[in-house]
């Protein structure tokens, strides 16, 4: 079985956090509000206000945790 290994790399931004992955996390509109990415996500960056999905940048270290638990494949991770 072939497992995808994120590259990690110094911040770019003004992440709290000392190293983040290079890639970050975006909600498409297949997401289905289950909160399930939002229960999963170990630096609490994914917050439900009202139905709607958000992530803070801030605090997202890009691991990909969110889009593997994701039931419905709504999370897509992208390039920095
Ligand atoms: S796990 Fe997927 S479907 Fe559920 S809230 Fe998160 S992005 Fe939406
Ligand atoms: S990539 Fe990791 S840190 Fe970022 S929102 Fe998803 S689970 Fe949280």
């Amino acid at each position: 079985m072939k497992i995808d290994v994120p590259v990690c790399t110094p911040p770019k931004t003004k992440a709290k956090n000392k190293f983040i992955f290079e890639k970050k996390p975006v909600i498409s509109g297949e997401c289905r509000g289950c909160g399930i990415c939002a229960k999963y996500c170990p630096e609490g960056a994914i917050t439900i206000q009202k139905g709607k999905k958000t992530i803070d940048y801030d605090l997202c270290k890009g691991c990909g945790i969110c889009a593997r638990v994701c039931p419905f494949k709504a999370i897509e991770m992208v390039r920095r």
